[in-house]
């Protein structure tokens, strides 16, 4: 399924240029306009997936393997010292792209790309509520 005004859709399946460094029948990848780093890239499967949750299994399973493969890339032929894998879900979590995407975005030393979180700390109410919430039987 693609959906027609989805930007994500039109460059995933070429109708719309795109700076490519990938391409299988599953997904396009291609660099990121706004790049935090040096090779920011963006893996977007070519059919219409709003986000993780709304994403075919096999394609969760090949794009982290599509995500190995590249980083593996990136480091060879870019000399990076690192990267992130970062997947936004609703605009709660930063998703501006409404279709599924993951950034490989490779790090270099000092290179003061801001992807962090200022940590908390889990007190024991809390550490018990999820627990209680989340954990299997
Ligand atoms: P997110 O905030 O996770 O939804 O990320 C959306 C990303 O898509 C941002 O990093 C944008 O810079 C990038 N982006 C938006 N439009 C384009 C485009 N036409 N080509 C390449 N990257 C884009
Ligand atoms: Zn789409």
């Amino acid at each position: 399924m693609r959906e027609d005004n989805c930007i994500f859709c039109k460059l995933a399946n070429g109708e719309i240029p795109s700076a490519t460094i990938y391409e299988d029948e599953d997904f396009r990848v291609f660099l990121d306009l706004n790049p935090a780093t040096k090779g920011h890239a963006l893996i977007v499967p070519k059919e219409h997936y709003a986000n993780l949750f709304e994403l075919d299994e096999e394609l969760c399973k090949k794009v982290m393997v599509l995500a190995k493969k590249l980083g593996r890339r990136m480091k060879e032929k870019l000399g990076c010292d690192g990267l992130n894998l970062v997947q936004n879900n609703g605009e709660a979590a930063g998703q501006t792209v409404f279709h599924f995407h993951l950034h490989l975005i490779p790090r270099y030393k000092e290179d003061g790309a801001g992807i962090s979180w200022k940590p908390g700390s889990l007190t024991p109410e809390t550490r018990e509520e999820l627990l209680s919430l989340l954990a299997e039987d």
